[in-house]
């Protein structure tokens, strides 16, 4: 066990990735005292069943009252109401964070109802799996994963560096990025994969000559690895595209293009340039494993962690 960072974090919304926090900090003792809340009582009384916090409260405002921590878990869409309705009760001098995986929208979104006298530091953990609620989460999740901070100009680097001890202390690797660099990034790292995955499921159900049985059955051809993306949280994910438009626009339409250029490659039996393509994105996965952030066992159906 550690020296606690913080005395008292607030941690709004108890899903995935609330939830997981909650267990980490607990288990790192990163913090002295954990205070929850989530939207429905329902949530509110599973937390409470499952033993995450010290204390669970029924409003937002009730929450941040005296938090040095405040972080937000809910989805991008979400966070700007939940920031004005904490704003007024923020204690003087605590880091407000969250987890979005949009950085620029919450940053412009939460921004404006963050009172001159707190450090706003948002963060993207880059980890998590397609599952929900304050049941999905565990401790481990962060565990050797990046999270992105994006603090906007002239934040106080002490309270930076403060957070980013934090999710050290959880496990992850720190970096930090622009928020406009970050959905970039994000847009073709995650955010168009998850889109590849929704249309290819979405294809597939509606294939007629194909039985939805057969595709079933056959899944393990490479169809069910993209199921298990598509099974992400639908609500989480319309937030995503909706609040980073302008990046996944941009990359569709590259992805498009190479798409294309494939199309032309097989009507025109272009074994060699298909093949140095290939090639090419074989090397990449080599890369993804050395660097820790995958392994080499074959994925049948083991609890697995991936990047959003
Ligand atoms: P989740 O498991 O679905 O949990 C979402 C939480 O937000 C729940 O506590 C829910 O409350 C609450 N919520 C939903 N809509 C709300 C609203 N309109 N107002 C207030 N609270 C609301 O989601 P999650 O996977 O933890 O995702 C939370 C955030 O983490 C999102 O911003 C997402 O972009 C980001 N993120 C997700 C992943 C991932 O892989 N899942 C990875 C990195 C970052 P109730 O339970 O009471 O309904």
């Amino acid at each position: 066990m550690s020296q606690p960072l913080f005395d008292k974090i607030a941690i709004i919304g108890l899903g995935l990735i609330g939830s997981s926090i909650a267990r980490a900090a607990r288990a790192q003792g990163a913090v002295r005292e954990i205070v929850a809340t989530a939207r429905s009582p329902r949530t509110r009384n599973r937390v409470v069943e499952l033993g995450l916090a010290d204390q669970v409260v029924e409003t937002n405002a009730e929450a941040v009252e005296g938090a040095d921590l405040v972080i937000v878990c809910v989805p991008v869409g979400a966070c700007g109401a939940v920031a004005k309705e904490i704003g007024p009760h923020l204690k003087p001098g605590a880091t407000i964070s969250d987890v979005g995986s949009v950085k620029r929208s919450v940053v412009r979104d939460m921004g404006s109802h963050m009172p001159k006298n707190v450090h706003f530091v948002p963060a993207h953990p880059v980890a998590g799996t397609e599952h929900s609620g304050p049941d999905a989460g565990f401790a481990e999740l962060f565990t050797n994963r990046w999270c992105i901070l994006t603090p906007p100009e002239g934040t106080d680097a002490e309270a930076v560096e403060r957070l980013a001890a934090f999710w050290r202390l959880l496990g992850a690797k720190v970096e930090t990025m622009t928020p406009e660099h970050h959905d970039i990034v994000l847009a073709i790292t995650s955010h168009v994969p998850h889109l590849i995955a929704y249309n290819i499921v979405g294809t597939a159900a509606d294939m007629e000559e194909v039985t939805q049985s057969e595709v079933v059955k056959f899944s393990a051809g490479g169809f069910r690895d993209f199921t298990r993306i598509a099974a992400s949280d639908p609500v989480m994910w319309r937030d995503v595209f909706l609040n980073n438009k302008e990046a996944v626009l941009e990359m569709l339409g590259r992805f498009s293009e190479d798409l294309a250029s494939l199309q032309r490659m097989i009507r025109w039996d272009d074994g060699a340039a298909l093949e140095a393509l290939f090639n090419r994105t074989r090397a990449i996965r080599r890369g993804i494993i050395e660097a820790g952030q995958d392994t080499e066992a074959a994925d049948f159906g083991r609890p697995h962690g991936h990047d959003d």
